[in-house]
């Protein structure tokens, strides 16, 4: 049983790489975050091992007596943690886990009505070749060209007009919150399920720092590893009612065997989310996508043809709308990217540019607050990227910029202890 370095220098490399970049560059990706060591250790404990078809009490395997104990207490955590009837944790991923979902609610050619990914939406709320676009007839609604907010005026009348059995509330690149009360109003007006897909703002409803879908919603997803900072996972939260359709929906309807080792670490992070640290970092999350939203919607970013789609920020991210810049979406990627910056390139609504190139940027705050970010770090790295998207970029300005991302880093130190 030899260590990873001894047994395979070549991995132990690459992984020892990753740490350095993790721990050298900015990480500004909306959906990532630095899991805390302890999440990682559980993760990477001998859980790994374990078989575990069916669930705590009602396994089809023995010697599941302590990975029950585990299961049992990520199920309660997060249950306690948001209020909800019912849990299941063993998703493998977010996709997975609104896969289940769509499993236990519908039957394929059932309609579904979600927001359009160009829009903001998530691959799996009806994208053309994901499997909800093949399994079941998509209708999808649009934010609104002039306020770029959620038109629920038109969610109401595609629900009238398409009668979906689920109507899909949730997004992966939205800056503002969405009104659950009136997606539950046009549920019912029309008999469908409501699915909220909180996977981005988990961890602010866990702080209570953003609307709780849970009151509203038959059934909420979400994933472990964005705002929630734990494991890469999903989660399935519902009514009581549902419990049952939903478990058989994930096992055995969609997954085999569940990872104990990650519903572990998921446990882990569910005791870190209850915690007034926890919520410290939501605030400070928030406080600095606010931060960046207004050092971006400044006078010298307009003359740089830059600006903050829908004016703000509610959430953990900021969406740049660059339809007005020279510079694309994958040239200000590459440009941040140059400075040690990273962040993702992401359409903006009614995108003029293909979607490799796009013509917007997802900027998002919760791994550097994770990093211990305060406001006035916010500031600088906001000013940072505000002078990286303006057309003076030259490799001196480069390397000074450069400069001041590399302090940033070693002021707030990542993993020292590994
Ligand atoms: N749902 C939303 C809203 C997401 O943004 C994502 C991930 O980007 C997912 C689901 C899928 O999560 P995973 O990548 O774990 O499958």
């Amino acid at each position: 049983n030899q260590s990873l370095h001894a047994l395979d220098p070549e991995v132990a490399a690459a992984v020892d790489a990753e740490l350095h970049r993790q721990q050298t560059t900015l990480e500004m990706i909306a959906s990532e975050n630095f899991a805390p060591v302890a999440v990682m250790e559980a993760q990477g404990s001998v859980l790994t091992n374990k078989y575990a078809e069916g669930y705590p009490g009602r396994r089809y395997y023995g010697g599941c007596e302590h990975v029950d104990v585990v299961e049992q207490i990520a199920i309660d955590r997060i249950k306690e943690l948001f209020g909800a009837e019912a849990a299941n944790v063993q998703p493998h991923s977010g996709a997975q886990a609104n896969a289940a979902a769509m499993f236990a609610l519908l039957q394929p050619g059932d309609t579904i009505l979600g927001l359009d990914l160009a829009h903001g939406g998530h691959l799996t709320h009806g994208m053309r070749i994901n499997f909800s676009g093949k399994l079941y007839n998509v209708a999808a609604y649009h934010v609104d060209e002039k306020t770029n907010l959620v038109d629920m005026d038109e969610v109401e009348r595609l629900a009238k007009e398409h009668r979906p059995k689920l109507i899909v509330a949730g997004w992966s690149a939205y800056p503002r919150q969405l009104d659950f009360a009136a997606f539950r109003r046009i549920a019912d007006e029309v008999g469908a399920y409501l699915m909220v897909d909180m996977a981005h703002f988990a961890g602010l409803v866990a702080a209570g720092l953003h609307p709780s879908p849970v009151p509203y919603a038959d059934v909420v997803t979400t994933t472990t590893h964005k705002t929630l900072g734990g494991p890469r996972g999903g989660v399935i939260l519902s009514k009581a009612e549902l419990a049952k359709k939903i478990n058989s929906a994930v096992f055995p309807g969609q997954q085999g065997g569940p990872l104990e080792h990650v519903i572990a670490a998921k446990a882990v992070a569910f005791k870190v989310a209850a915690s007034e640290e926890f919520k410290e970092r939501q605030q400070r999350t928030l406080d600095g996508s606010k931060i960046l939203a207004e050092r971006l919607s400044q006078q010298d970013m307009a003359d740089a043809g830059v600006a903050v789609l829908s004016g703000g920020t509610d959430v953990h991210l900021v969406l740049v709308d660059l339809r007005n810049s020279e510079l694309d979406g994958k040239q200000a990627e590459d440009r941040l990217h140059e400075v040690g910056i990273t962040v993702n390139r992401n359409a903006v609504p009614f995108d003029p540019r293909p979607p490799m190139v796009t013509s917007g940027l997802r900027i998002g705050t919760p791994a550097l607050a994770t990093r211990g970010f305060q406001a006035e770090d916010f500031r600088e790295v906001a000013d940072v990227i505000a002078e990286a998207l303006k057309p003076d970029f030259d490799p001196a300005k480069a390397e000074s910029l450069k400069a001041r991302v590399t302090a940033l880093a070693a002021k707030h130190p990542l993993y020292p202890e590994l």
